[in-house]
């Protein structure tokens, strides 16, 4: 027998809401702040055909879909609490639906965050959730909080999941192990909560890296009123063969590309001890990259200091 609406949600997406005060099945969720705190919101839609390739594994696609949601909670400095979920299908397929779950879930518990509530309806597949998470007044990283003279940081190495849409495309050929590492950045990013939360009320602003990292990084230069000025050879470089990282697709990826989820965050330079130790003991090759002065846009600087042109990067849905 088909499954119905109602089953559907029953059987895949009710489940044990320890952090909540009525989850899923009634008209509405009932959440309970803890007092005094800010609540964090942010929404993100995957669209199949333009966020993710039609024949990505459900699983993948279940904890990709939350993932790019609880970076932008970990980018705020926020704890993540509570998510909400609208699914679009096509049909109730269950073989994908636990596939999805599955994977949906796996992350969802990691960070301790309840599924309170959704939508469910029929049409081209489209996933979109809704994160609600905890942040102190005044802890936020907020994108417009960078001073000048702020230390640039990088929380991990960019370009391998752009490189992992390349081959899909079939534009580009990996070796199995690079292959086998770009797709697990595309596929299975980290939101880095437990780093954003650490860095609240220690870093000034922060962004997550979706849109490529010049890009990004503009944008949290832009909203502070300054530029970013970067140091081309203290960029992270992922753990892929030197064979790809001397290709010009990789220096493409690295600067332009999308979808790395790392956190790109600007701190004082008292706070280098700190984010050292940080480094340690969240096991998270953060980096100085740059530092935020007076002025606009993002410069990349060469091991002499001297601004190196930049390639067209950022992506825009309507560009
Ligand atoms: P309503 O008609 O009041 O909008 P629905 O029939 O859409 O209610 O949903 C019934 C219950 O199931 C609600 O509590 C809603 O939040 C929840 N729900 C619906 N779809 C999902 C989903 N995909 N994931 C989690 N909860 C869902
Ligand atoms: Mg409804």
């Amino acid at each position: 027998m088909p499954l119905d609406e109602f089953s559907l949600i029953q059987r895949y997406f009710t489940r044990a809401t320890p952090g909540t005060v009525l989850g899923v099945g009634d008209d509405c969720a009932l959440i309970a702040p803890t007092p005094c705190m800010q609540l964090a919101i942010s929404t993100d839609t995957l669209v199949e055909g333009r966020h993710f390739f039609p024949d990505i594994d459900p699983e993948s696609l279940g904890w990709k879909s939350l993932a790019v949601n609880l970076s932008d909670l970990a980018a705020m400095g926020a704890k993540a609490r509570w998510f909400t979920l609208c699914l679009t299908l096509p049909q109730a397929n269950e073989t994908w639906l636990s596939g999805f779950a599955r994977g949906l879930f796996a992350l969802a518990d990691a960070h301790g965050v309840d599924l309170v509530g959704g939508d469910t309806t029929r049409g081209p597949l489209t996933i979109s959730i809704q994160v609600m998470g905890e942040v102190a007044p005044g802890k936020a990283l907020r994108r417009d909080a960078g001073k000048a003279g702020d230390d640039l940081w990088l929380s991990g190495p960019t370009g391998a999941a752009a490189l992992a849409v390349q081959q899909r495309y079939g534009k580009l050929t990996l070796a199995a192990a690079d292959s086998q590492y770009c797709a697990q950045r595309l596929d299975r990013p980290e939101p880095r909560l437990a780093l954003g939360q650490a860095l609240a009320g220690l870093a000034h602003a922060a962004i997550d890296i979706s849109d490529g990292l010049l890009a990004d990084i503009g944008h949290l230069a832009a909203r502070s009123k300054l530029q970013a000025r970067l140091m081309h050879a203290t960029l992270p470089t992922p753990p892929l063969s030197a064979d790809l990282l001397a290709q010009p697709a990789f220096l493409a990826a690295q600067l332009g590309g999308g979808d790395d989820y790392e956190l790109a965050f600007s701190a004082p330079v008292t706070a280098r001890a700190q984010i050292a130790v940080l480094a340690d003991t969240l096991g998270l090759p953060l980096m100085r990259i740059g530092t935020l002065a007076a002025g606009e846009g993002v410069v990349l600087l060469d091991a002499n200091g001297q601004p190196q042109p930049l390639p067209q990067t950022g992506f825009n849905h309507f560009s």
